[in-house]
This record gives C-alpha cells, structure tokens and sequence, in this order.
C-alpha cells in the first residue's frame, strides 16, 4: 500500500450539482449485512480506512438491512468523527424493508428517521429508491415535488433516483420541471457484462444531470467468492460470471480489480459504488483505481473475460412493475 500514500483517488463533478465525488464511492449495502454478516469492528475498519484513502462517497438506504446499514453508517461516522463538509452523504426513500410507499407522506417521514439513524442534520442527496416498483406518474407528480419541499426545507441538498431498467430515468426526467432532478444512480449497467447505461450518458450530460453507477461487481458476479443467493440474474449469467472469475483466478489475477477499473474508465460516470465490508476490500479497490490512473487497464485480461462473457453481454433481468 505504499503506493496509494503518493497517489490520490480523483475526484469528478457530479452533474451541476457542485458536488466532487471521488471516483470510487463507498456502497454501506454490505453494512446491512446482505452480503453476509459485518461485526461493528469491521464496519468501522471499512469506513474508516475508505475515509484515510480519499472515499469521500458514502450511499445507504432504509431498505439495506431493514435500516442497519443506516444505523451502522451513522455510528461509523459519529465514532470517527468526520467533518461534515468533507463528506457526501446519500440515502433514499421509498422502498423498505416493508415493501414500497412513495407517497409525499411517506418520503417526508422517512427523511426525518433516515437523518435520525445516521446522526446527521441532511443528507446530501436523497433518491427515489427503485422507481420501477411504484407509479412512474406518482413520482412524478407526488415523490419529486415532496422532496423539493425537503430540499427547500434544507434536509437534502439534491435529488435522485435510482432503479435497474433504464428507460425509467428518461421517463422521469423527461417530465420533470429542469433542474428539478440533480442526479441518477444505475446500477448493473456499467461493467464488463453489461454496458448499456452507455447509450444514456449524452442525454444526461445535456441536462446536467449526474451519473452514479453502482454494482460495478454486478452484486458479487464478478468477484471470486460468486452471487449471494438472491441474486437475480439467469443461471446462463452466473455461470459465465463463473467462468470469467476462475479464468482470472487461473491466471493470478483478480476478476474485482478488472471489473471495478472497467467501469472507473467511463469520466463520463462522475463515481463508481462498490460494497465494501472490510478495511481489504477498501484498500484492494483503491488500489485498483490508482493503479488504472498510472497503468490503465490490463488490455489482454479483459478481452479474455470479454470473450467468456461475450454470449451473456448486456443480458439483465426483469425489475418492477408493469407501468400503465
Ligand atoms: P457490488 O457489485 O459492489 O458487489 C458487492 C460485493 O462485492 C460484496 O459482496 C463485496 O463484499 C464484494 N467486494 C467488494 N470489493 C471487493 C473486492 N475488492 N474483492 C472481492 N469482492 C469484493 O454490489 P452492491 O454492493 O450491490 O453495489 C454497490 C453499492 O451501490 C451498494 O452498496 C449500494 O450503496 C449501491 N446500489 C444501489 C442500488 C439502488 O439504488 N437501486 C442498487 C445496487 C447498488
């Protein structure tokens, strides 16, 4: 790690927000223990070592873990003590544990408990989580103007939303008064697998609207140890996933590191979230994207892994609700 001491993780604009995300962010899903259990020692050894090595993005939401990530982030952060103006804090609203709820009654109190786990007096961002599960008209015309109302109120500095099936993003913000949406979080849509989020990136760069992508790892595909078991791609998907893995690991190398710095490429993306639950985790992704800034991306790996993915490229799965 004397490497990453010298170097320091980039920075990129998100949008016209203002706002300067480092390029990998830190996705707190894992703190809700969905990828397996994470003892508070290891929760705190996480943020804290992502926060030494430049992280300066942290994601959660009600629903990871029935609210524990929230909690377990929140803590993480009073322990350590972080400044507030040196972080950015997203979380969302609208999917829980219990189900959906998008009404204006809903998200309104959700800020208030979501502000309450996390000890914070706002967050930075706050999103519609999942869209593609309630009324794309309701968010439209009840969600969004709810969270104005919050912004106005100074709970949340920008708004979001976030969902699998792209075509959603157009819908809405199509829809929207300009300005009124700051930023759209995709997950699942931007790794070696599956690129498709490419397609949509000039249209949000016409308006001003910034790119998170999430799951660079496609929720544990592309990693050694393999999917959680409810993961919802198609066996044919998982097991070419599997394959690229063991190729790599065959070859000394790591599926992770390449997948991840496939996806850091794109300037496009202002950052990449990954699940992180260990101080290794933290410090193997940071790494990975220092060493793509001064050695790029190892070409020959990755035209191996393209090609054992080739048959399965940009296959998803189904997300949501049929929108009438
Ligand atoms: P991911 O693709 O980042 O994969 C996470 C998995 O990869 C975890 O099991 C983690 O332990 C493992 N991992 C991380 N770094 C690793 C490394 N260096 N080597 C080996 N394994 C490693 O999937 P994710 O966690 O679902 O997505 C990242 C974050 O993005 C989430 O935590 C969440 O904050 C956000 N997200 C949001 C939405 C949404 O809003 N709808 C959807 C998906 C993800």
């Amino acid at each position: 790690m004397g490497q990453t001491k010298k170097l320091v993780l980039e920075k990129r604009e998100l949008g016209n927000t203002g706002l300067k995300l480092s390029c990998v962010g830190f996705g707190a899903s894992p703190l809700g223990n969905v990828f397996g259990r994470v003892s508070t020692e290891e929760a705190l050894a996480s943020v804290r070592r992502a926060l030494d090595l430049g992280i300066n993005f942290f994601d959660t939401s009600p629903y990871y873990g029935a609210t524990l990530s929230e909690t377990v982030l929140g803590d993480c952060l009073h322990e350590l003590g972080v400044p507030r103006d040196e972080i950015v804090i997203s979380t969302k609203c609208g999917r829980y544990a219990e189900g959906f709820d998008f009404s204006a009654d809903r998200v309104t109190r959700s800020i208030d408990e979501s502000l309450s786990r996390l000890r914070l007096d706002y967050v930075d961002i706050l999103q519609c989580h999942d869209i593609e599960f309630g009324s794309l008209e309701q968010i439209v015309n009840e969600t969004i103007p709810a969270l104005q109302k919050l912004k106005a109120a100074g709970k949340t500095r920008f708004i979001g939303i976030t969902g699998l099936p792209l075509e959603i993003f157009t819908y809405v913000l199509d829809r929207v008064p300009p300005g009124s949406v700051d930023v759209i979080l995709s997950y699942c849509h931007y790794g070696i697998n599956d690129s498709t989020l490419l397609d949509l990136l000039p249209y949000l760069r016409s308006r001003g609207v910034g790119a998170i992508t999430a799951s660079p790892l496609a929720m544990g595909l592309l990693t050694e140890n393999g999917s959680p078991d409810w993961h919802p791609a198609s066996q044919e998907l998982k097991s070419a996933c599997r394959a690229a893995a063991l190729h790599c690991k065959e070859k000394g190398k790591s599926i992770s590191k390449l997948a991840l710095q496939y996806s850091l490429m794109n300037k496009d993306i202002s950052t990449v979230l990954v699940g992180m639950m260990s101080a290794e985790q933290v410090e193997e992704n940071v790494s990975a994207a220092l060493e793509l800034s001064t050695e790029g991306i190892d070409n020959e790996l990755l035209s191996e892994v393209e090609t054992i993915l080739k048959s399965v490229k940009n296959q998803t799965w189904p997300s949501g609700i049929h929108q009438s």
